[in-house]
């Protein structure tokens, strides 16, 4: 059981500000994410797109904001929790108890969710066997790729995730790419160095084709691909690796017993509270008259939220407002030498 001053749900960009926020003030915190990078939609949706609202930088990518942020916080050496989801929360006196599908556990009296649109999720294949196969021959990412080393894989998909295994793994084995259109979504240049394998024999590329079925009872043996005229064809499979995006849910955070408002969390504007004592949501999550889905918002909240776990935090303490320009006691924790 980890124990800290404040657990926060998400690691993009309010999630991470309320990190700093939590920080200046001497507040300790554990974040946990469900992707396995931070950044939330900055990174996962729009990378290279620049951003011309935040205040003060007149323009930077969502990578760039990822890693501004992270570079912010980088004094309070926190542990970041990531590719696992928050499942449950339970309440122990004045405490929360809080409990990942990794089977982690942390215990604290401030939960802080910063879910954005909640918890961005793989698109799964439709077709009901695969579940069979998911985890051991179906994968809707890559973590070892050394496990298809000089196996047969088929890649669904036309973006830019698609294509870019397609070539990492045709270093080293033999790859299908199945797409249900002719023309892909991704990167000319990576679809240029493809068709260039396709050349080589490295890669077959099968469009427009959907996965029909999958073959081999206890192991996938292969796969049925059907045209979009309606002809059929077999592919032996040792692997399928698919990418069809990602879907946001707001999954888990509906069954906490918070008041929900069209998928987002009400709360109080003075405190970021949500109706449980010591749960605060901030960022695109939250609602109240007025909320603006900005970053900088999101940045207004996070501080907000901060001060008021401080109380929840250190109930025999006083919360002391100090500027950061001033306080040697900020410029101690942030490692600032004089
Ligand atoms: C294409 C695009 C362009 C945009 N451009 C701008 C712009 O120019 N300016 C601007 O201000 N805003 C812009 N936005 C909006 C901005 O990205 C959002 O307001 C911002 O990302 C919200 O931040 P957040 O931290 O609240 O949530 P998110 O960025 O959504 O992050 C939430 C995180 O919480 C995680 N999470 C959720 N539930 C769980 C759970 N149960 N367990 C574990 N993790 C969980 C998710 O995986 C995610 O990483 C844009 C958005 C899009 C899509």
């Amino acid at each position: 059981m980890i124990k800290t001053d404040a657990i926060i749900i998400g690691a993009g960009p309010t999630g991470l500000f309320a990190v700093h926020q939590l920080g200046i003030i001497g507040l300790q915190c554990e974040v946990i994410d469900n992707l396995d990078r931070a950044g939330g939609q900055c990174i996962e949706l729009y990378p290279d797109k620049p951003i011309y609202d935040i205040p003060a930088i007149s323009e930077c990518t969502g990578e760039e904001l990822t890693n501004g942020l992270l570079k912010q916080i980088k004094p309070f050496k926190i542990n970041f929790h990531l590719s696992q989801r928050v499942e449950e929360i339970k309440q122990e006196n004045n405490l929360w108890i809080l409990k990942t599908n990794k089977g982690n556990l942390f215990l604290a009296p401030n939960i802080i969710i910063a879910g954005g649109v909640g918890s961005f999720e793989p698109r799964k294949l439709s077709l009901k066997e695969s579940e069979k196969f998911e985890g051991s021959q179906v994968f809707y990412s890559v973590t070892n790729k050394a496990l298809f080393k000089n196996k047969k894989v088929s890649i669904f998909g036309g973006g830019d995730s698609a294509l870019d295994w397609a070539l990492e793994l045709a270093k080293v084995n033999e790859i299908t790419l199945i797409h249900r259109r002719n023309d892909f979504r991704g990167a000319p240049h990576t679809l240029s160095e493809i068709k260039k394998k396709e050349k080589e024999g490295k890669i077959t590329i099968k469009t427009p084709y959907n996965l029909k079925s999958i073959e081999g009872e206890k192991t996938m043996t292969g796969i049925e691909i059907e045209h979009e005229d309606g002809k059929l064809e077999k592919i032996k499979t040792d692997y399928i690796l698919s990418f069809f995006g990602l879907i946001m849910k707001l999954g888990p955070i509906a069954d906490w017993g918070l008041n929900i408002n069209n998928k987002t969390i009400p709360v109080n504007t003075e405190t970021f509270q949500t109706n449980k004592e010591g749960i605060f949501a901030i960022g695109d999550i939250c609602s109240y008259p007025g909320k603006l889905k900005l970053i900088l918002s999101g940045f207004h909240e996070a501080a907000l939220a901060a001060r008021a776990c401080f109380k929840r935090a250190k109930p025999n303490e006083r919360y002391r407002f100090e500027f950061t320009t001033a306080s040697k006691n900020i410029h101690d924790r942030l490692g600032l030498k004089k």
